[in-house]
């Protein structure tokens, strides 16, 4: 490891992609992976291979068993120290676009949509927020939320959350058009925001919490469900070959933050 880092950090969780599908289909990002301003890696998800769990999993680092968050119906604030409980416990600025059980996850549950779905609130872990909670909510509205958070808070930290993915490998399943289509419509929306984030000096990971299978489900261990990509860009990383585990985002979040963390991390990913 090199000098103490203090960056501003965007995650981006893609919803439901698949590894395989990520590599294929987002032109815009493998783009800048052939120009030598991204890597792309393999990551095997946890189990089981569902949202809720897994968002406890990346944000936390800690696996479902540990945590408690087991199924999407656990409706409970996480109790374990997570990016945004040790972003903020260093006096960093937190902000989310996110689905509303990220909400329920870090700020307060149940979810109250007159309360909860536009937040600025100073005292809770993610202080801006705007949640939704359809799956069909659109990923280029949920991107524009995500870029007015940013211009208007200038958060350190900035989780950046679509659905769309997700959505349409449940409705049509992996091996569809309409799930090909939508990461491609999805990559033309990073498109438009990661050359202003690379520009403002972000360092930018785009991940998934699990993948997608034929039968329009997720949740076990085939490996269409449980591989998904993780692109990292910018320049405090070192675009070298890794291994990294899911388990070790929270980490490497917290190392690019420069906060304090226990949590375990890969560092041949960074400088
Ligand atoms: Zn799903």
């Amino acid at each position: 490891m090199g000098k103490q880092m203090s960056n501003k950090v965007i995650l981006v969780i893609l919803d439901g992609l698949n590894y395989q599908v990520g590599r294929a289909c987002m032109g815009f990002t493998q783009a800048l992976c052939e120009q030598g301003m991204a890597r792309l890696y393999k990551v095997q998800c946890e189990l089981p291979s569902m949202s809720r769990p897994l968002y406890e999993c990346i944000l936390t680092g800690v696996t479902p068993v540990e945590s408690g968050i087991v199924h999407n119906h656990v409706s409970r604030n996480s109790n374990q120290q997570s990016v945004f409980s040790l972003a903020r416990a260093n006096g960093l600025r937190t902000a989310a676009a996110a689905y509303h059980w990220i909400s329920e996850l870090y700020n307060r549950t149940p979810w109250d949509a007159a309360r909860d779905r536009h937040t600025d609130d100073e005292s809770q872990l993610i202080q801006h927020g705007m949640f939704y909670s359809v799956d069909h909510y659109p990923d280029c509205h949920l991107f524009n939320d995500a870029e007015y958070l940013r211009r208007r808070f200038d958060p350190d930290f900035l989780l950046v959350h679509p659905m769309n993915i997700d959505d349409a490998g449940h409705k049509a399943g992996l091996d569809s058009a309409k799930y090909r289509n939508t990461t491609r419509h999805t990559d033309i929306s990073l498109s438009e925001y990661l050359p202003r984030w690379i520009e403002a000096g972000y360092q930018i990971l785009i991940t998934a919490d699990h993948g997608m299978n034929d039968d329009k489900s997720h949740g076990g261990l085939l490996s269409e469900e449980r591989d998904v990509p993780l692109w990292v860009i910018g320049d405090a990383f070192s675009l070298m070959e890794a291994e990294p585990l899911q388990t070790d985002i929270c980490g490497t979040l917290c190392q690019l933050l420069g906060t304090p963390h226990d949590k375990p991390l890969c560092r041949e990913l960074l400088k």
